[in-house]
């Protein structure tokens, strides 16, 4: 049975990767999109399992070789969605892809099936304070996050589901039945 495409988005440090991890630990039959990247790995990032860390050149020869089904600039980096592992990993499950708004309307533009979700912050106050409080970027990459998230919650909207990130484990029941919902249409 070919799976369905769900794309999370959200701003920096709303808690996609916990959202996500505990997901796949809920549903071990979902596929995890492993995205490629220019920028560095942060202590702890494992290249191919994190993302596939590549150089600009890299970069440059994938695209022109059509090997993305989208890629975008994020936060002064480039980020992108191989399209071989879609095609691959669609074909027996269904797949998550955590990418942010450039790429999830690009996904549903290439493949009109895809869900949508985003994952909203319960204020700006709070999405600084996890921000702040997880400590991996330094104060001008903390403004520049807040900057690029005003931007990414006035697209929220145009999502098909759109999830407050109260409390963890809420929000995965809740994204965990979303995606019960699609599957069974
Ligand atoms: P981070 O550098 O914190 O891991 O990710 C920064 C941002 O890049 C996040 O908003 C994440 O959703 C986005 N991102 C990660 N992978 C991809 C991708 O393959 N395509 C796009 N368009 N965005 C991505």
């Amino acid at each position: 049975m070919a799976g369905r495409l769900f794309v999370i988005s959200g701003p920096a440090g709303v808690g996609k990767g916990t959202v996500v991890k505990r997901l796949i630990e809920r549903r071990p039959d979902l596929a995890l999109s492993v995205s490629a990247t220019t920028r560095s790995p942060r202590p702890g990032e494992v290249d191919g399992v994190s993302y596939y860390f590549m150089t600009d050149p890299q970069f440059d020869d994938l695209i022109a070789n059509g090997g993305f089904l989208e890629w975008a600039n994020v936060h002064t980096h480039r980020y992108g969605t191989p399209r071989a592992q879609v095609e691959d990993k669609l074909r027996g499950n269904s797949l998550i892809l955590e990418i942010d708004p450039q790429g999830a309307f690009s996904v549903r533009r290439a493949m009109p099936d895809a869900v949508l979700v985003f994952i909203a912050p319960p204020s700006m106050e709070e999405l600084r304070r996890r921000l702040v409080g997880r400590g991996t970027e330094d104060a001008a990459d903390i403004e520049r996050r807040m900057s690029d998230a005003q931007t990414e919650m006035a697209v929220r909207d145009r999502y098909d589901e759109v999830v407050v990130n109260n409390e963890i484990e809420d929000t995965v029941d809740r994204i965990l039945a979303i995606i019960n919902e699609y599957e069974n249409r």
